[in-house]
């Protein structure tokens, strides 16, 4: 078997004796222990990667350096969040659910971050009381709504407001719009986000820290970046100049690309960043403010590259197709389930037999689930070798960022457990689902009246 390509395996991914080791723990143990499918995390992958953001945001930004906030909805668990707080970086959740679990992790509420388009009272009034260092606000309703309750609660609270910039973002290029047609933000262009800042001086509960804008993920070079640092740096000097006061914090999101496949090719954190730098200073220049402190909230490209999934092989069937050629439909345990990128955006995987070498050749495969929907694939087409049957084992890498996050219970299927691996040693940070975790939710009772029932 041909080495494991290191831009899209975790660092400790390697092959033994032709399977698969993945923190000096073998798939096949794994799977033997765990079952399947299963997530697997390199743990020292998630360190080294979670630091590695920090020091480089340091490095190009020096004093002007803000947070490296971890997008939580890329796969947020306990454990997850309490690693975070040790390397240092701040969190961003966009609900309660995700809020309870930093509480759960005990999360210092100074590191912590509020997004979301439509935060609910009770979302807001619980991010309040835990006492989140920033709320970032995304509509006019949403600035009454915080504005009243920290009112209620005597507190002044730290803002940012979510901008729209025109900037919409993906993979190789972006596209540059006066208007964005998005539920998110307030759009610069339109005047909505000029609106927004004079509804926000309105209220002295509310004390408007910087800005912020997210534009996309999966991105893959600075381009896009540098055209949001500079509207949004053009809207903080406009800022300066009405309120006499500049706003010190630009977030500019998250988004940055990972490979999934070797003909992904991301940019290195490094020179995103570099960048990145260098347009903030000639812009705040430009507009006449100090250098604000900048803050980045990468999600996937912490995350993502740490995982691999686990899956056996139940059958393997041959079809024709119309060109008279075949493809092995190959069936794992797992899917749409556990993951809906395939499904959802047409995302691209590889995967590779996890369990043995194999000397056979290679032919044309489609990798799919278990579900009762066609559109239920994991890997549309990959070359794997021949002879694989049930009981193999395939492991798809990169699987780390909105793969468990995403995961669903469609057809009654169990969600997949999350193993944390590193030095042989192997721990559970999220278990597995069973049908008794399935069947939780369901009651039988009798009817009652409804005015009775509080
Ligand atoms: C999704 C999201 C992120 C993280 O995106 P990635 O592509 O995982 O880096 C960061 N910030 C906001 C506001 C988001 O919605």
């Amino acid at each position: 078997m041909s080495e494991l390509s290191a831009k899209i395996w975790p660092k400790s991914a390697k092959i033994e004796n032709g399977s698969l080791e993945i923190g000096g723990c073998s798939a096949i143990d794994l799977v033997a222990k765990y079952g399947s499918p299963i997530f697997i995390l390199d743990e020292a992958d998630l360190r080294t990667r979670a630091i590695d953001w920090k020091v480089q945001l340091s490095a190009a930004f020096g004093a002007n350096s803000g947070s490296v906030i971890y997008a939580g909805k890329a796969f947020l668990s306990v454990e997850i969040a309490k690693i975070i707080e040790e390397l240092g970086l701040a969190l961003d959740v966009c609900t309660g659910g995700e809020l309870a679990v930093a509480r759960a992790a005990k999360f210092p509420a100074e590191r912590l971050e509020m997004h979301g388009n439509n935060k609910s009272e009770l979302e807001i009034s619980e991010a309040l009381d835990y006492g989140v260092a920033k709320i970032v606000v995304d509509s006019v309703s949403e600035i009454e709504r915080v504005a009243r309750l920290a009112k209620e609660r005597k507190k002044v609270q730290e803002i940012l407001i979510r901008l729209t910039p025109g900037v919409e973002a993906h993979t190789h290029e972006y596209i540059s719009t006066a208007h964005e047609d998005v539920k998110f933000g307030f759009s610069i262009a339109s005047g909505a986000a000029w609106e927004a800042v004079t509804e926000i001086a309105k209220h002295e509960t509310l004390r408007l820290m910087g800005v912020h804008a997210h534009i996309g993920s999966q991105i893959f070079n600075e381009e896009a970046f540098v055209e949001t640092a500079t509207r949004l740096i053009g809207f903080m000097g406009r800022f300066a100049k009405e309120y006499k006061r500049e706003l010190r914090e630009l977030n500019l999101g998250g988004g940055f690309g990972i490979a999934y496949t070797e003909s992904d090719n991301p940019i290195s954190a490094e020179k995103m960043l570099s960048s990145i730098c260098k347009i903030v200073a000639t812009e705040s220049t430009n507009a006449g403010i100090a250098i604000p402190r900048v803050s980045i909230e990468p999600g996937r490209a912490i995350i993502g590259p740490s995982m691999v999934t686990l899956y056996t092989v139940g059958t393997t069937k041959e079809v024709e197709l119309e060109n008279g050629d075949t493809r092995l439909y190959v069936a794992v345990d797992g899917g749409m389930s556990d993951n809906i990128r395939t499904a959802l955006y047409g995302a691209d995987y590889i995967t590779i037999l996890a369990n043995r070498g194999s000397n056979s050749g290679l032919r044309n495969c489609r990798v799919v689930g278990k579900h009762c929907e066609s559109g239920d694939i994991l890997i549309k087409e990959i070359a794997l070798p021949s002879d694989i049957s049930p009981g193999d084992l395939l492991a798809i890498p990169a699987t780390g960022a909105y793969g468990r996050s995403m995961a669903s219970n469609y057809n009654h299927v169990p969600r997949p457990g999350v193993i944390s691996v590193s030095n042989g040693t192997a721990r559970t940070i999220i278990r597995s689902e069973t049908a008794a975790d399935l069947l939780a939710l369901d009651i039988s009772e009798p009817a009652r009246p409804i005015r009775e029932q509080k």
